[in-house]
């Protein structure tokens, strides 16, 4: 029997998570701008009402989620600093020193690099550089992100056209999925980027303790190569995303 056969076989025990940007979000040329297609809320309510657990995790702080999911979703934002999870807020204990930092940097990118165009999203407790609309100021980006990563104290990671100042602590998806798939017997995540490697990787070690996994990759015009080969399954955009998760309850 197939992972998927499987995961609708024990919905009740299985976990479901799921990337926000790219997997229920169209990319969109400012990120500002991403909202998740309509019917996104109503699938994933329905989804929680039957499955183990269903969890958005994602790169954007889990306000920006919150906005466009329905309340009752658990949500994981900025890779894991903060969460909501039965309705209740949280955020990293060792996190919160950095926000001063990370405001100090984000002043500092709004002088070095948004001139030139470059989108500098603040989400807090991270700090984002989108070159999606510039790509002529790609390399200003990179040099800036790194040479602030050291001055800062803060990791860089890397996006779909886009960098993310992070602070050094260790969250990413994959932390997150593990956290959350106790009890579990299947597990699914799907995603389009770089970003969902460490939950892919997750699901390895899982399956390497006998649960049943399944990797899903959402294949987008500027997918991650490396994601797509480390998937078990393709679907075609946000639009097959929402298609899947339709097809399990
Ligand atoms: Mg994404």
């Amino acid at each position: 029997m197939d992972a998927q056969e499987v995961l609708r076989r024990e919905l009740s025990t299985a976990g479901v998570f799921v990337d926000f940007d790219g997997t229920l979000s169209p990319i969109v040329p400012a990120a500002a701008d991403a909202r998740p297609l309509p019917g996104t809320g109503e699938v994933l309510l329905r989804l929680t009402a039957v499955a183990g657990r269903v969890a958005v995790v994602s790169g954007r702080p889990v306000d920006y989620l919150a906005a466009y999911l329905p309340d009752t979703i658990e949500l994981h934002g900025l890779y894991g600093l903060e969460s909501r999870v039965d309705g209740q807020l949280r955020q990293r204990a060792d996190a919160g020193r950095w926000r001063p930092i990370i405001d100090e940097a984000a002043a500092d990118a709004m002088v070095a690099v948004a001139p030139a165009g470059v989108d500098v999203e603040h989400k807090g407790l991270s700090l984002t550089l989108h070159f999606r609309r510039v790509p002529d100021a790609e390399d200003d980006a990179v040099q800036w992100v790194h040479d602030a990563a050291a001055r800062f104290g803060l990791q860089v990671r890397s996006a779909k056209k886009s960098f993310e100042l992070h602070p050094p602590v260790a969250v990413d998806k994959g932390t997150v999925v593990e956290e959350r798939s106790a009890g579990l017997t299947v597990v699914a995540y799907i995603g389009d980027d770089v970003g969902d490697l460490p939950a892919f990787s997750a699901l390895d070690r899982l399956a390497a303790n006998g649960r049943t996994v399944l990797k899903v990759a959402v294949r987008t015009p500027d997918v991650s190569p490396e994601l797509l080969a480390h998937a078990d399954y393709e679907v075609d955009g946000p639009e097959g995303a929402l298609e899947l998760l339709q097809s399990l309850y």
